[in-house]
């Protein structure tokens, strides 16, 4: 059980980070949820997953694109045994097209957020003397897709970043891996359906089934229970000597 620890997700009002928060929720451990929106509905998400599973659960904003944000999340939060890096925002254009604020913003959100939010909490972690650090790479942190620089290019940097801080943490009690998730089905991947239907000129269900899960031999969008879980698993006593490597949920498409 993770009771007692404290897990801080970043991006988790939605999607993936919701999902995870979730899975390490009914594990035990107390969360912290974060996004830069600050809605009640945004807090009212953190009072239903301390009413759901009986642990403490807060919201904090932070703006995942401004290092001093990121450092003040891991601050106000005041403890963090659990890091899990997950923020991220996708734009999709061929490079020459790629508008440099995307480039600019999907490099800071993707990839910088998490090296100054680890920063950040592994004296914290180094304090407790246990630690886990889980960045949400994906499929694209490991192969590429056309028109997708700027994001291929954060999430190979995510993966680069946790086999470093998995060599800098290597004689503690304290790990980081990335989880690389093929395709699930977010407001994140909603949200290229029609961008990628206009490169294409394909429809929804073509786009879906020709584009997205080409790529995915299972045919099928991973869950975000699924990613949830295997933070958990990463959580876990049996995966304490594994570190600085990335576990693929993408239905075999890294194996294509
Ligand atoms: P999503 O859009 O549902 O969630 C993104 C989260 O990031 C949201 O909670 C949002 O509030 C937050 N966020 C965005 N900008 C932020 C900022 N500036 N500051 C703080 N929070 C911010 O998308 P998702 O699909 O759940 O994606 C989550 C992560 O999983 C991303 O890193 C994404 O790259 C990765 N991923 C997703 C897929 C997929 O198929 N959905 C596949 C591989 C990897």
């Amino acid at each position: 059980s993770l009771k007692g620890k404290t897990a801080i997700i970043t991006g988790s009002n939605s999607g993936i980070g919701l999902g995870v928060a979730q899975e390490l929720a009914k594990a035990g451990a107390d969360v912290v949820l974060n996004s830069f929106t600050d809605r009640d509905e945004d807090h009212a998400l953190a009072a239903e997953l301390a009413r759901d599973y009986g642990v403490t659960a807060r919201y904090i904003a932070a703006d995942m694109s401004k290092p001093e944000e990121c450092r003040a999340l891991i601050e106000k939060a005041g403890a963090c045994d659990i890091l899990v890096n997950n923020a991220g925002i996708q734009f999709v254009a061929p490079i020459e097209e790629f508008p440099v604020d995307k480039w600019n913003a999907i490099i800071a959100i993707n990839l910088s957020s998490a090296f100054h939010t680890t920063a950040a909490a592994l004296p914290m972690m180094r304090e407790a003397g246990w630690g886990r650090v889980v960045n949400v790479a994906s499929a694209h942190g490991l192969t590429a897709s056309p028109f997708k620089s700027a994001y291929v290019a954060a999430k190979h940097g995510v993966v680069g970043m946790t086999k470093t801080v998995a060599l800098e943490t290597a004689e503690e009690p304290i790990t980081c891996n990335a989880i690389c998730p093929g395709y699930v089905l977010t407001p994140l991947v909603e949200a290229q359906i029609p961008e990628t239907m206009k490169e294409y000129g394909m429809d929804r269900d073509t786009v879906i089934r020709e584009v997205m899960l080409a790529r995915q031999p299972s045919r099928t969008f991973a869950t975000t229970e699924q990613i949830g879980g295997t933070a958990v698993f990463l959580c876990s006593d049996a995966a304490a000597q594994i570190t600085g490597t990335t576990i693929s949920v993408d239905g075999g498409w890294t194996a294509l």
